[in-house]
């Protein structure tokens, strides 16, 4: 009987994620599950939450990995803070935008929603003439890096209006978290969540998420239960905090052992070590996709390092061009998602992946493609 699974061959993965692994993050998921409960395995859990604090730029207590990936997060983040009738702002340039409305407005929120063309960052001063017209608000929610349209939006300043209203501030960090600076106490978020498959270079499964006092205070005046029991942070962070450890589901030991190793990596290498190689492949790409006569989607002071939008030419069939890409030279790129399906092709350098060696064999298979 043939194993499938003997047959994988890797793959250069250049997508919007997942981002290409660690070789110590391999080695990790392979060592001996432990017991959830062994008293060795919490003190990795100890350790990943003191690396994730570092990581995330935050002293906050409440910092743990979510068992599930980006959306578990998301989805964390709102069923924790939000009750029925609750006012919630949601900041929308692009996909996950969307997807935050969604989950709002399942909640019962009272969801208002600021949209700002996609491709476009947002203009602090248009959310505070909403934040003034129409709040208060008990949320505010933002992507702090658009993966479906390559934007970075002005989280610290959004994060200074929204605070000075009294709002909770929640923001996804699941792209920018561990390829740009992300300082969660600095820039005044309340609630964060983000992913391991993107510039922690981790495979997916576990999405980290903060609360800030004011969050935590928020979760414990509830009137009503969490309405979603695998994701209930009050009884969650009895496994994560405290003495007695109480167990609330099975926790992902491996998977917990990867991103053990994945914060190890990105740490050993130092933050702004990090952050300046995601922005040096950043501008090695660019400057060759210019010379391939290839257009930016996005406008330079808004475009994310990690991840990289590039306008179709003319004349190309783009999904033939990935296929290719795939077929021919073993490298990942994505499609435009939602409304910019076809317009698009979405190019990751995240993690592991942003390398100048990975740069130049893109750039080169993209030009033997369209050529
Ligand atoms: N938020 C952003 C900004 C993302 O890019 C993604 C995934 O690409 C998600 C949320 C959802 O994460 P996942 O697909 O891991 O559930």
């Amino acid at each position: 009987m043939t194993n499938l699974l003997s047959n994988i061959t890797p793959t250069l993965l250049m997508g919007p994620g997942p981002s290409c692994v660690f070789d110590e993050v391999y080695a990790a998921l392979a060592r001996p599950t432990l017991g959830h409960l062994d008293p060795y395995f919490i003190s990795i859990m100890d350790g990943i939450k003191t690396h994730l604090q570092t990581v995330i730029g935050t002293k906050n207590n409440v910092t743990l990995p979510m068992s599930g990936t980006g959306s578990a997060g998301m989805e964390t983040c709102f069923v924790n803070l939000i009750e029925k009738g609750d006012k919630v702002l949601v900041l929308t340039n692009g996909v996950f935008g969307k997807r935050m409305e969604d989950i709002a407005a399942r909640l019962g929120a009272i969801v208002d929603v600021l949209e700002c063309e996609w491709g476009t960052a947002f203009v602090p001063a248009n959310v505070e003439e909403q934040l003034q017209k129409h709040g208060p608000y008990s949320l505010v929610a933002i992507v702090h890096a658009e993966t479906s349209t390559g934007v970075c939006n002005p989280v610290q300043a959004i994060g200074k209006l929204v605070k000075s209203t009294g709002a909770l501030f929640l923001v996804d960090c699941v792209t920018s978290l561990g390829g740009m600076p992300v300082t969660m106490d600095a820039w005044q978020v309340d609630a964060l969540y983000s992913g391991t498959q993107k510039c922690l270079s981790c495979p997916p499964g576990l999405s980290p998420v903060s609360f800030s006092e004011q969050a935590v205070a928020k979760l414990l005046a509830r009137k009503t239960k969490v309405p979603n029991w695998y994701l209930d942070l009050s009884m969650i962070i009895n496994y994560w905090e405290g003495k007695t450890r109480a167990y609330h589901h099975t926790a992902p030991i491996n998977m917990l052992y990867g991103l053990y190793a994945a914060l190890d990596c990105v740490l050993q290498e130092g933050l702004p070590a990090v952050y300046e190689r995601h922005l040096a492949v950043h501008k090695q790409l660019i400057a060759g996709l210019e010379k391939l006569g290839l257009a930016m989607y996005v406008q330079p002071e808004h475009r994310l390092p990690m991840l990289n939008t590039i306008t179709l030419p003319a004349g190309v069939d783009e999904a033939k061009v990935r296929q290719r890409l795939l077929r021919e030279h073993s490298i990942e790129i994505g499609a435009g998602l939602g409304p910019l399906a076809g317009k698009i092709w979405r190019i990751g350098l995240m993690g592991h992946t942003a390398r100048a060696h990975n740069v130049e064999k893109v750039l080169a298979a993209l030009a033997a493609c369209i050529a």
